[in-house]
């Protein structure tokens, strides 16, 4: 039997009654065990649970949008069934007593949550390797990282094993792994998804989004997940339009922004600048006119995102201090404050550590103005190059990632290019807009690799965003291949 891989042909098949979601979710459950062994994508799996929820749906006991599809989540998301661990020895045996609001959404609508997704601890790294449970392998090449954080979300459907994923994205971590990984994904407005039971990293920055192969899976996630949320003060009560009725009308009179400042910019790989130059020619013959935007203070967003991430990150994860939440040391201990810096030396892993010891000195009294509110200033002046930007064009274009997938441990000694995979994606999150990435090529390696372009809106502008990603999709077939069978062999 043929399983559909996509989400609104998975659903459509069910609701036609082609085929029934036990039958799917089966076929999916089956695909895990067979693949997750090598590859790492999932921390859990709800096996028994997925096939209760999918027979409810067969049963027509639950209904929706999403009745009977296979979906991942990522394992920062709060479950009260199964851990909750953001890859953290920290968190290793974690139950939340409640679940984060999109977890209750994605159920209401239907969705089968089949399991659990692997990240880099916290949501802090762009690789899956500063995971305290392994690395995910990348499905098109096993040598090769996912990217990250939500590596594990957009590698499981990636490989086939789930048909939909959903992940949080503080400064990239949706969009620099479905690049990586030849898949769609979508960071929202900040504020447009409720981020109630998301495990906090960076919470001016974080927002939860969808991964899908097609740019209306995404749509349809997005339009479940969105709206506002009373357990959330930040999400806002902006309307929720339908995202999927309108996408396949093309936008006229589209105009797209190219930044002067990324045509210069240096390290990015020969392959991936033409793949994105091929795409803006693309669009022109779509009609859309290029004109050149100006975003001058860009270069400062990675020296500012690694001041502001760390800076909330350190207060954030202040309460994990083995009292009362997380891993508690079991040596013997003379006081409390030993108690407390031993459970956090054993429970956080090195680039957690390292995060929290840059915020805490950046936040200090003497080095505060000079770190956190100099990087605050930039930030209102990304802003404002982005609302100057808007005036002159309805959708930023650039890459996603200045590189296609790397090699497993071939950044790990050196943060500092970690970091700078960022360079893209960090900006989007600074100035609270929506981005998405979607396939637009692949390198001619032996394994190919997948190559991802960004496109950047204005606030809560995710409707015309889609759609203009939609108008590059159906002009194209990037995303409709899949890696080679056997996955990750
Ligand atoms: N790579 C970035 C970081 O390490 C972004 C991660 C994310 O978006 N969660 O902070």
């Amino acid at each position: 039997m043929d399983f559909p891989d996509t989400l609104i042909p998975a659903r459509d098949a069910i609701r036609e009654g082609r085929i029934s979601s036990r039958q799917l979710t089966r076929h999916v459950l089956d695909r895990i065990e067979s693949l997750n062994g090598r590859l790492n994508a999932f921390n859990s799996v709800w096996a028994d649970r997925a096939m209760q929820v999918a027979a409810q749906v067969d049963e027509g006991r639950i209904g929706g949008p999403l009745a009977g599809v296979p979906i991942a989540i990522k394992d920062n998301l709060c479950t009260a069934f199964g851990t909750t661990t953001c890859s953290s020895k920290m968190l290793r045996q974690f139950r939340s007593p409640y679940d984060a609001t999109v977890v209750r959404k994605l159920e209401s609508a239907g969705a089968v949550i089949v399991g659990k997704t692997n990240l880099d601890e916290f949501a802090m790294g762009s690789s899956t390797e500063n995971s305290a449970f392994g690395p995910t392998l990348n499905p098109w090449d096993p040598a090769r990282v996912p990217g990250g954080s939500s590596g594990g979300s957009a590698a499981a459907l990636a490989a086939g094993m789930c048909c939909g994923a959903v992940g949080s994205d503080t400064g990239g971590s949706i969009r620099q792994p479905a690049a990586l990984c030849g898949v769609v994904g979508l960071k929202p407005t900040y504020g447009r998804v409720s981020r109630y039971g998301l495990v906090a990293y960076a919470s001016s920055l974080d927002q939860i989004g969808p991964f899908g192969w097609t740019v209306a899976d995404a749509a349809l996630l997005l339009g479940v997940m969105a709206g506002h949320d009373p357990k959330d003060s930040t999400s806002v009560s902006e309307p929720v339009p339908d995202y999927v009725a309108d996408l396949d009308r093309p936008v006229e009179g589209l105009r797209i922004g190219l930044p002067r400042e990324y045509q210069l910019a240096g390290g990015i790989d020969a392959r991936v600048k033409s793949a994105v130059d091929a795409a803006v020619g693309r669009y022109q013959q779509l009609g859309a006119e290029v004109v050149e935007v100006s975003l001058p203070h860009t270069e400062y967003g990675i020296a500012a995102y690694y001041v502001i991430a760390p800076c909330e990150a350190s207060s954030n994860l202040a309460r994990y201090d083995g009292v009362h939440f997380g891993h508690r040391t079991s040596e013997r201990v003379r006081d409390i404050i030993e108690l407390f810096s031993r459970s956090r030396a054993e429970g956080f892993g090195a680039e957690v550590q390292r995060r929290i010891m840059i915020g805490t000195y950046a936040l200090s009294s003497g080095y505060y103005d000079a770190y956190y509110l100099r990087a605050l200033k930039v930030r209102a002046l990304i802003r404002r190059d982005f609302d100057e930007a808007f005036k002159r064009c309805d959708v930023i274009l650039c890459p996603t990632s200045p590189t296609p997938a790397f090699r497993v441990g071939e950044k790990t000694g050196d943060p500092l290019q970690m970091y700078l995979v960022d360079v893209f994606t960090v900006t989007c999150n600074i100035a609270a807009l929506p981005g998405i990435s979607i396939p637009c090529g692949f390198t001619d390696d032996p394994r190919p690799l997948p190559i991802g372009l960004q496109l950047i809106g204005p606030t809560f502008s995710e409707q015309k965003l889609l759609r203009i990603a939609r108008m590059y999709e159906a002009a194209t077939d990037w995303h409709c291949r899949r890696p080679a069978e056997p996955v990750g062999a």
